[in-house]
């Protein structure tokens, strides 16, 4: 069941309030570069990610976001460090929302003209607390950054925010520790009901980042907490959102795309399974229509699988059954079978 919390919006993206979870991600180009960031944001936007993130180091990146915001299809988040002109600059270029940690601003009234801007044009501010940099204090109190001294900073700039009357938040808690981030995030969705942005920050290559994306955020979003994501990767950002449909596909929380299954071989199998496989999924990456492909390497569990999905393939001897909803279309030799399971596919998204 989905913990239900507040509802904000993030440049019309419904956060909260009972809301699917949505999939961010955060461009990796230099966003001085407008040419390379939107090109960015447009493959990801093409991924299904719904909000795109953006490092603002300087003045310049300030201004620059502002032209990329202008055009952006997706609704993008400024990422402000310190400095409360950067926040000032991009929330008068018309950003949607900020990730801005308010006791890392310095003086309250700098926080305070942050706020009144952002209050002025509904912009929800993100606050996002890192274990690998929490306050001196509560290092020295915890000894080192435990579940709870990450929760008890995230508390501290919330505080700050509703203190003068703001309360467009969501809150995010990232530990590259899979079990400490998931503790962390449960003490946090008890003690408050903000919307929470769930992440396993540093988590590694596509291959390990992957998988400790999936166990954390798999744990997170089966206890109904998250209701926005991002998977980490040190890779290409297009990945984290492929990854992260692919998590809530499998928890059933999101349909987007091709609901993708495939047998794993054995010593029945006598076509070159692995390979067709890899084609098909690889030609219908771009299909945003929820469809369940199987891909199957025999007449055992093949035509039963096959049967299931809207469309599939069971392998025979150099050839396979090709399937349509539950219906033996016809044989296919085998070096056709990626082509024409491919082509059923892409005729009946087509036609929808
Ligand atoms: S579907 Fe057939 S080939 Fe594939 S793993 Fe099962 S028994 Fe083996």
């Amino acid at each position: 069941m989905k913990k239900l919390t507040r509802q904000i919006s993030i440049g019309g993206v419904v956060v909260g309030g009972g809301a699917p979870c949505s999939v961010q991600s955060m461009c990796s180009t230099d966003t001085r570069d407008e040419t390379a960031t939107l090109a960015q944001i447009n493959s990801l936007a093409g991924a299904g990610c719904e909000i795109v993130r953006c490092a603002v180091p300087d003045m310049d990146a300030a201004e620059t976001l502002g032209r990329i915001k202008s055009v952006s299809p997706i609704p993008v988040i400024a990422d402000i460090h310190f400095d409360y002109k950067l926040a000032l600059k991009v929330l008068e270029g018309g950003i949607d929302g900020l990730r801005l940690n308010p006791g890392n601003i310095g003086e309250q009234w700098k926080v305070e003209e942050v706020v009144r801007a952002a209050r002025e044009r509904q912009v929800p501010i993100r606050i996002g607390v890192n274990a690998g940099s929490l306050e001196k204090e509560l290092l020295v109190k915890y000894g080192h950054p435990t579940a709870q001294a990450m929760v008890d900073s995230a508390l501290g700039h919330v505080r700050i925010l509703e203190d003068i009357g703001y309360d467009q938040i969501k809150i995010s808690l990232k530990a590259s520790d899979v079990m400490k981030t998931v503790a962390a995030y449960r003490l946090l969705s008890d003690a408050v009901d903000y919307p929470l942005h769930i992440g396993i920050t540093e988590a590694g290559t596509i291959f390990s980042g992957t998988i400790k994306s999936s166990v954390g955020l798999g744990i997170l979003l089966a206890e109904g907490i998250g209701d926005t994501m991002r998977v980490s990767l040190t890779g290409d950002p297009v990945d984290e959102v492929r990854v992260g449909f692919e998590i809530l596909k499998a928890l059933g929380i999101r349909q987007r795309g091709i609901n993708f299954v495939s047998c794993p071989t054995c010593g029945r199998c006598q076509i070159d399974l692995i390979t067709v496989a890899q084609e098909v999924e690889r030609r219908l990456q771009t299909v945003d229509a929820p469809v369940t492909v199987a891909v199957m390497g025999c007449v055992v569990n093949g035509p039963g699988e096959a049967r299931e999905a809207d469309f599939g393939i069971a392998g025979g001897r150099g050839e396979g059954l090709l399937f349509r909803h539950g219906e033996i279309v016809r044989k296919v030799p085998e070096r056709e079978l990626a082509d024409a399971l491919v082509e059923e596919v892409m005729n009946s998204v087509k036609k929808d």
